[in-house]
């Protein structure tokens, strides 16, 4: 349900992205606080929090910070993960375009809590407006002393660097995101090591993500027992998410962690377009597996979702409704897939266009009856299903490209029949024949 505007509480305000407006609301006290409190203390506060990345793992934040070897004399990193490329999620855009304070001063508590004093913010090659609008709040935080050589007029030292992507989406994943930083092609490499092990430049470091950083000053403002009250017992605090599709309000909301996808489409969102029936959700962007329309009573939280075999993922909902060809729409997504693909792996490099080719035959008309058994064996081949426990490739690549067909495939067969016994798509196409060019 709608909740206290806590992460989107500056947003609308006149001026919001100038330091002006973000001191005027308290902004920096938190840093102040954390400054005076001490790393260990602020590292345990963030813990008590349940604060679980909002990039789509949803690992732990401060447990992930304790995995900092202690005994490793290379300096510390923190990069934050603002590639935002998942179909169906745009929440860190606008965290950025609205609060970009917000974010500075998570990294700088951050920094200052696993010892890092240089930060990176990657963020895809498209966000030119973000990038110039993050830069201009470093270059007011640089000169009002919340960042540099003199934190807040302690001891501790700060840079922060923004970095723009060349666009390609596997650079979302966090070790392409390190290897991209580095200046190399970006191509995800195997784990362990893990990046708090050997990340940037070999040394330690620490991946998270816009949103979470956004979070951070609240925890350390109002106390990590406060924020973990507001979430479920093991997911503390509000999230954001970007809704999209047939639904009267699409945009970005704040909800908390019991809210569920019915609340969200008729609630949240003003209910479906032309008042039409809802038909499936994808509940986390576009590599999760999708609801059908009997499941939206589960709340949009990490446990939850878990437990129907799906995956809150980076917070992008995706609402179709009845007029949707699900063929066309898993389509569509495996045609993302493929295109992302790096290659490294065979499962992945093989199996995201063969899925992509199998869907436009079914789309067209030109299946047999076989080819949706291959669909299934293919997408096997890359991830088996059900989804946890993933792993036949370097990256979640594979595992993102093969869910939804596994996920369209259970849920609505039928329509996916239907396609291949009448030799053609039975819902009206927007642009005509089906013939959209997949080379
Ligand atoms: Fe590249 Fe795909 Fe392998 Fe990831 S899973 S490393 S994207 S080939």
């Amino acid at each position: 349900m709608p909740v206290e505007r806590l992460l989107t509480r500056n947003w609308g305000k006149p001026d919001s992205r100038s330091l002006k407006s973000y001191e005027q609301g308290g902004g920096y006290q938190a840093l102040k606080k954390a400054l005076a409190m001490g790393p260990q203390l602020v590292v345990d506060e963030v813990k008590r929090s349940n604060l679980r990345g909002r990039g789509g793992a949803g690992f732990a934040t401060g447990l992930k910070w304790t995995f900092l070897p202690k005994d490793n004399p290379k300096p510390r990193y923190l990069c934050v993960n603002g590639d935002e490329s998942e179909p169906g999620t745009f929440k860190d855009r606008a965290c950025l375009e609205n609060d970009p304070h917000a974010v500075l001063e998570g990294i700088a508590i951050t920094c200052f809590a696993i010892g890092a004093h240089i930060a990176y913010v990657y963020l895809r090659g498209e966000f030119m407006e973000q990038a110039r609008i993050l830069q201009k709040a470093i270059d007011e935080a640089y000169a009002s002393g919340w960042l540099g050589k003199k934190v807040a007029g302690s001891d501790f030292a700060l840079e922060v660097h923004v970095h723009r992507g060349a666009g390609a989406y596997i650079c979302g994943e966090e070790t392409a995101l390190i290897v991209s930083l580095e200046g190399k092609k970006g191509w995800p490499r195997l784990k362990p090591p893990f990046p708090a092990v050997v990340g940037l430049f070999g040394c330690p470091t620490i991946v998270n993500n816009v949103e979470t950083m956004a979070s951070v000053p609240l925890i350390i403002e109002r106390g990590g027992e406060w924020y973990a009250k507001l979430g479920t017992e093991k997911s503390g605090g509000t999230k954001l998410i970007s809704v999209s599709g047939a639904v009267q309000k699409p945009g970005v909301y704040e909800i908390t962690m019991a809210t569920t996808f019915r609340e969200i489409v008729y609630d949240v969102c003003g209910g479906m377009v032309g008042g039409r029936k809802l038909k499936a959700v994808i509940p986390g962007g576009s590599s999760c597996p999708v609801l059908s329309a009997d499941e939206i009573d589960v709340p949009a939280e990490f446990e939850a979702l878990k437990k129907v075999n799906s995956m809150a993922g980076s917070g992008g909902v995706i609402v179709m409704d009845e007029s949707t060809c699900m063929v066309r729409a898993l389509w569509r997504i495996a045609r993302f897939y493929a295109e992302e693909s790096c290659g490294q792996c065979t499962p992945c490099r093989e199996g995201t266009p063969w899925m992509a080719r199998i869907l436009r035959r079914i789309e067209e008309g030109r299946a047999a009856a076989e080819d949706l058994a291959q669909l299934k064996s293919v997408a096997n081949a890359v991830c088996p299903f059900p989804p946890m426990g993933l792993g036949n490739t370097i990256c979640p690549l594979g595992d993102a490209a093969a869910l939804p067909v596994h996920s369209f495939l259970e849920k609505f067969r039928p329509e996916f029949e239907a396609h291949v016994q009448a030799h053609r798509c039975p819902y009206p196409h927007p642009w005509g024949e089906c013939a959209e060019a997949f080379a």
